[in-house]
């Protein structure tokens, strides 16, 4: 019976092991269709380092034909400067993402960073300019080095590790029992939704993008976690054109100008002041989160009195 279980044992773990491969497959066809999905135009030049200023010029965008996403979005992020955009879920805020980072081409209009179409250079010398801090951040299978590492592969240890440090997660990886060889995603070490994005921010530092790209995540970090994320956000960003893809007003109010979405359109623009000031609906969206973390802050005081 034993002899009969031993192969049956080993065949059920050979089972396993190609049901993992073969997800981690699915997942990088995935990935790898999701970029495939745009080509280099016939004769795209590399994009020409310059101030890294953003414009997008009436910009329209559908995901299907039969539904407009985005209705003539035009703005200006002048180099070193950071942009924020706010709005209601599914108003378009991540859509605007994705199209600078080029997953999608617009249906019309034009994005043009330093005065150049995005469409007509690259990918791979726009992928280079931009860095992109995602809401959830995709971890490989791998250690937890590699997938730092992988914001620039050519990267000296200490320069991975310096990352690391400057995103506040150093500590904690040394403080694992494998250190930085430890294997995180799926199949390793599960990481928090904090730890992640730090992951993704020292990949960002190891970059050094010229243009930001931070989407925030939607799930509510605990807000020592958050404070901490945003201050290190900030660093990263300082003079880097940046478009803030934010959730929650308050990490956003010190952004140079502020974006309102609804229904794939800018509704308002201004800084939190003027926005404030023009009692729109950047105005009841603040009244809105100011009331709820009043009631989040009464609810924590009732069970510590507990
Ligand atoms: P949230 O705050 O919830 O993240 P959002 O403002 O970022 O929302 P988007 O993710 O930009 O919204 O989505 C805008 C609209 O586009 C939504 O109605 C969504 O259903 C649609 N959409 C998003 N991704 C796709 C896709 N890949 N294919 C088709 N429609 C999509």
């Amino acid at each position: 019976m034993l002899q009969l279980s031993m192969p049956l044992h080993f065949l059920g773990f050979v089972y396993r092991e190609i049901k993992h491969s073969l997800a981690d497959m699915e997942k990088m066809f995935n990935l790898l269709a999701e970029s495939e999905e745009i080509k280099d135009k016939p004769g795209a030049t590399s994009l020409i380092p310059g101030d890294a200023a953003v414009r997008f010029e009436g910009v329209d965008f559908s995901y299907e034909s039969n539904r407009q996403i985005l209705f003539d979005v035009s703005f200006d992020i002048p180099a070193g400067r950071n942009i924020a955009v706010v709005g209601h879920s599914g108003s378009g805020k991540s859509t605007l993402a994705r199209l600078l980072f080029r997953f999608y081409d617009v249906t019309s209009g034009r994005i043009l960073i330093s005065g150049q179409n995005i469409s007509h250079v690259t990918q791979q010398s726009l992928r280079k300019a931009v860095g992109i801090v995602p809401q959830d951040t995709v971890l490989f299978n791998d250690s937890i080095y590699y997938n730092i590492a992988y914001g620039r592969p050519d990267a000296s240890r200490e320069e991975v590790l310096e990352a690391a440090r400057s995103a506040h997660i150093h500590d904690f990886i040394e403080s694992l029992p494998d250190k930085y060889e430890t294997m995180v995603g799926e199949r390793g070490l599960k990481l928090s939704g904090g730890e992640k994005q730090r992951v993704a921010i020292a990949r960002a530092i190891l970059k050094e993008p010229e243009i930001l790209i931070f989407d925030e995540a939607t799930s509510a970090l605990d807000s020592n976690s958050e404070k901490a994320i945003q201050a290190e956000l900030k660093r990263v960003a300082i003079n880097r054109t940046t478009l803030t893809i934010a959730h929650r007003l308050s990490t956003i109010a010190d952004a140079d100008q502020i974006l309102v979405m609804s229904k794939g359109s800018i509704i308002e623009r201004g800084t939190h002041r003027e926005l404030l000031a023009a009692s729109g609906a950047y105005a009841q969206m603040w009244e809105l989160q100011q009331q709820e973390e009043q009631t989040r802050l009464q609810g924590i005081n009732d069970i510590t009195q507990k």
